[in-house]
């Protein structure tokens, strides 16, 4: 019945899920939902797909008819559950796992910042105060992202490695910490390091709502395995969310925006030393770059299409078509 469970429960529910997540990906290029919570909403339907299809349930369309001998040697819903909590430990255990060792492999190695970046200190203690302040940075966090200076810890150590090439930040509240690059320390102005810390902070201190949760998404990868591809959406997500915040304490978009085409130059060869786990520890620059995108939305002037009815057309004439496509 394993063998049975993983050919024609899990192995066409993963296929079905990237494509219905393929689908809607395809659609936001030429429909533009920037809308969080809405782009959240959406990502939503491929999981369900998938979910459906590991239970075997016959609802779920197109199973065109040269698939129906596939469908046939489904393992039933009432047989699949078992199978996939089974799978669900299974991959739960494997998570955690790969998320400790990928810390581990972060830390060593890793030495006070302040040794390569003399001015760190002085400058994390800067921005903890500008997010400490009364500035109305929390009105610029996209919803369903909130913001809370309160999470930030009472000491956050900066440290700084020879063994990455990305600036990070790893928030399990066991293990808070922020690693720069030691390559990036000649090259940084003191507004740019500012703002890559802020943006790193800015980690620290935003608040996700289970359905913004890289990590509660990663938890429903046994229901559906399309889950921790679109963590790592939801992990966009947050990145930019980081970005709106960074540049709303740091009060100057540009500077911000600037800093951050700084840090992807510096980034020399992205994936010669990739970060293990990536799924699990936020990165400046995220796995994909999407440099132009984030650039964009930073320093973006709102238009017609940001208009919230217009934003709320486009999103469910995506959410219509991919029911139509998927269903
Ligand atoms: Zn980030």
């Amino acid at each position: 019945m394993v063998a049975r469970f993983v050919l024609a429960n899990l192995l066409p529910s993963i296929l079905a899920g990237a494509l219905a997540w393929g689908v809607i990906r395809l659609m936001y290029r030429f429909l533009p939902v920037r809308d969080a919570r809405r782009r959240l909403a959406l990502y939503g339907i491929p999981l369900l797909k998938s979910a459906l299809v590991l239970l075997g349930v016959g609802l779920v369309l197109p199973w065109p008819p040269i698939f129906a001998w596939w469908r046939a040697a489904a393992v039933p819903w009432h047989l699949a559950i078992p199978s996939a909590l089974i799978w669900a430990g299974f991959t739960l255990i494997l998570q955690d796992a790969y998320r400790r060792r990928a810390y581990e492999t972060v830390l060593e190695g890793a030495r006070p910042a302040r040794l390569d970046f003399p001015e760190v200190d002085e400058v994390l203690d800067e921005v903890i105060e500008l997010y400490q302040s009364t500035t109305p940075w929390r009105r610029r966090v996209p919803y369903p992202f909130g913001g809370d200076a309160g999470r930030i810890p009472e000491v956050l150590p900066v440290l700084s490695s020879d063994k990455i090439d990305v600036p990070l930040v790893l928030t399990d509240p066991t293990s808070q910490a922020v690693l720069l690059p030691s390559s990036f320390a000649p090259h940084l102005t003191r507004d740019q390091l500012k703002s890559i810390i802020a943006h790193e902070v800015a980690h620290l201190v935003i608040s996700r709502p289970h359905i913004a949760s890289a990590t509660w998404w990663t938890l429903l990868t046994p229901i559906s395995p399309i889950a921790i591809f679109l963590a790592e959406d939801i992990q966009r997500e947050e990145e930019r969310a980081c970005d709106a915040m960074a540049a709303a304490v740091l009060g100057d978009r540009e500077t911000y925006a600037e800093a951050l085409v700084k840090a992807f130059r510096l980034i020399k060869a992205p994936a010669k030393r990739p970060v293990p786990a990536a799924a699990l520890v936020p990165q400046l620059t995220g796995r994909q770059p999407a440099i132009s995108e984030r650039v964009e939305a930073l320093v973006r002037d709102r238009s017609a299409v940001d208009v919230p009815w217009t934003q709320a057309l486009m999103s469910y004439i995506v959410w219509l078509a991919s029911w139509v496509v998927l269903f």
